[in-house]
């Protein structure tokens, strides 16, 4: 029976809106299915094994805490990191997470640095807070056409994405990357970063399994669960989105 690896970065530190809540839907999802979970974590100071997880996930922060963090990935785990995400691992960053994958987070007078495993960088302007319900529709390999992702975001960095990064959806309601580009998030092979916070599996459960099937690399698709509550909350979000 195939397992699910997870490794948590900075749990204690990256967890605004509950962003745990992600790591409880994946551990249902496989365990509903019969399929093996491992959840360990990472924090300040400690390494990690590459090779011994599937899925790297790390979730919001407030930019104080971001900066602790930003300092510590570089020193401790940005070449694992990078090592995992090459191997093929699946690596899902929300808000203060997704900002710390790109080259920097620009905070006034500091620049902190990211890990550099997608070409974007943030900057935190002086306008308002990116703040309210957002949808955006996404195309992710392996499955057939459009799918919505529902969520909300508070953020006050802006994420501009280099010309070598591809977003990882259209905005249909909200703000996204920076307010103005139509954007949100980005995809880079199995690295997902996005603003979206609910938390983002419960909303989306659609998404989790295609997070599962990725990161486990499964030949066969994964058994069909009863989602009846899951697509009533998630049709809720999108018509409290207006879309
Ligand atoms: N501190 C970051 C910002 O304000 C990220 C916030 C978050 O994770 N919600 O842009």
């Amino acid at each position: 029976m195939p397992a699910l690896r997870v490794l948590s970065l900075y749990p204690e530190l990256m967890n605004i809106y509950a962003d745990r809540g992600n790591i409880a839907v994946l551990k249902a999802r496989c365990e509903w299915r019969g399929l093996g979970f491992e959840h360990a974590a990472t924090s300040l100071g400690d390494r990690f094994d590459p090779s011994a997880h599937d899925l790297f996930y790390m979730g919001g922060g407030q930019d104080r805490d971001q900066v602790a963090v930003a300092h510590d990935m570089e020193e401790t785990k940005r070449d694992s990191l990078h090592e995992a995400a090459d191997r093929g691992a699946v690596v899902l960053a929300v808000c203060g997470g997704y900002q710390l994958l790109g080259h920097h987070y620009q905070l006034g007078e500091e620049r902190i640095p990211g890990v550099g495993l997608v070409d974007l960088h943030t900057v935190r302007e002086d306008g308002p807070r990116l703040i309210g319900n957002v949808a955006i529709e996404v195309r992710l390999p392996g499955l057939s056409g459009p799918r919505v992702l529902a969520g909300f975001e508070n953020h006050g960095g802006r994420t501009h994405l280099g010309p070598g990064a591809q977003p990882l959806g259209r905005v249909l309601k909200g703000h996204g990357n920076t307010g103005a580009s139509g954007f949100e998030g980005v995809l880079r092979d199995h690295i997902v970063g996005t603003y979206l916070h609910g938390p983002l599996l419960p909303k989306n459960a659609w998404f989790a399994d295609w997070l599962i099937a990725t990161a486990l690399g499964l030949d066969e698709p994964l058994a069909v669960l009863e989602d009846e509550f899951e697509r009533a909350a998630h049709a809720d979000a999108r018509r409290v989105a207006g879309v």
